[in-house]
């Protein structure tokens, strides 16, 4: 899927997210998640948070045996997913589903969950998918620096950001207590994290 046609479209995807002011993943960190996705050969993908469809449609092109739902509530974003799926023909291995991530109920089983949607809302979409997870399953969640400020708060004096950085510090926190699942930190990107299942000693 290297091809220059393909580059430039993925280019284009960027530079609308860029002017949109749409939060799509960085490129470190994307390139994090496809190295993991090939390396594991990670093959059923939840994602929880669309946006346009950039990071499904970029974990979709690893491999046309990946197949990936995402889920966005944003009726707007959810047709601009929808159409840019289609125009890269990604329409059979990614299906978006249009709702609250926490109202939908899945029996099926992931390799890889990945969570980058409300930040406030990360244990709970971390409590609510453990279920659906393989048993060699990881979730890996996106933005736990959130642009620095995670780790130095007085970045900011906004209000409603603060709040925010302070969910993200406990849901940091939360990994971190969490006899069930072990964490992985990586300062990459906007920083990630895996969490897979602790083994049993
Ligand atoms: N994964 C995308 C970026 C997602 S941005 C990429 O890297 O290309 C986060 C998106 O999650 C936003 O579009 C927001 O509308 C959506 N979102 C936030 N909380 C959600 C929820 N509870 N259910 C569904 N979508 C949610
Ligand atoms: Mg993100």
């Amino acid at each position: 899927m290297e091809t220059e046609k393909n580059m430039e479209d993925i280019l284009r995807l960027k530079n609308y997210a860029d002017q949109s002011s749409v939060p799509i993943m960085m490129d470190e960190g994307m390139d994090f998640i496809l190295d993991y996705i090939k390396s594991k050969d990670v093959k059923f993908i939840l994602e929880i948070g669309t946006a346009i469809g950039y990071s499904s449609i970029r974990f979709a092109q690893i491999d046309p045996n990946i197949r990936v739902y995402t889920i966005e509530y944003d009726i707007i974003r959810y047709h601009e997913a929808v159409k840019n799926i289609s125009r890269f023909n990604l329409g059979e291995q990614i299906t978006v589903f249009l709702g609250d991530a926490l109202k939908f109920n899945f029996t099926e089983k992931f390799d890889l969950i990945f969570i980058d949607g409300a930040k406030s809302q990360y244990i709970n979409f971390f409590e609510k998918y453990k279920e659906n997870l393989a048993p060699d399953g990881v979730f890996i969640s996106d933005n736990l620096s959130f642009h620095g400020m995670v780790e130095d708060i007085n970045i900011t004096k906004n209000y409603s950001t603060i709040k925010l950085i302070r969910k993200i510090r406990r849901y940091i926190d939360f990994l971190k207590a969490n006899k069930e699942f072990d964490t992985t930190f990586y300062s990459i990107g906007d920083g990630v994290a895996i969490s897979k299942r602790a083994e049993i000693k």
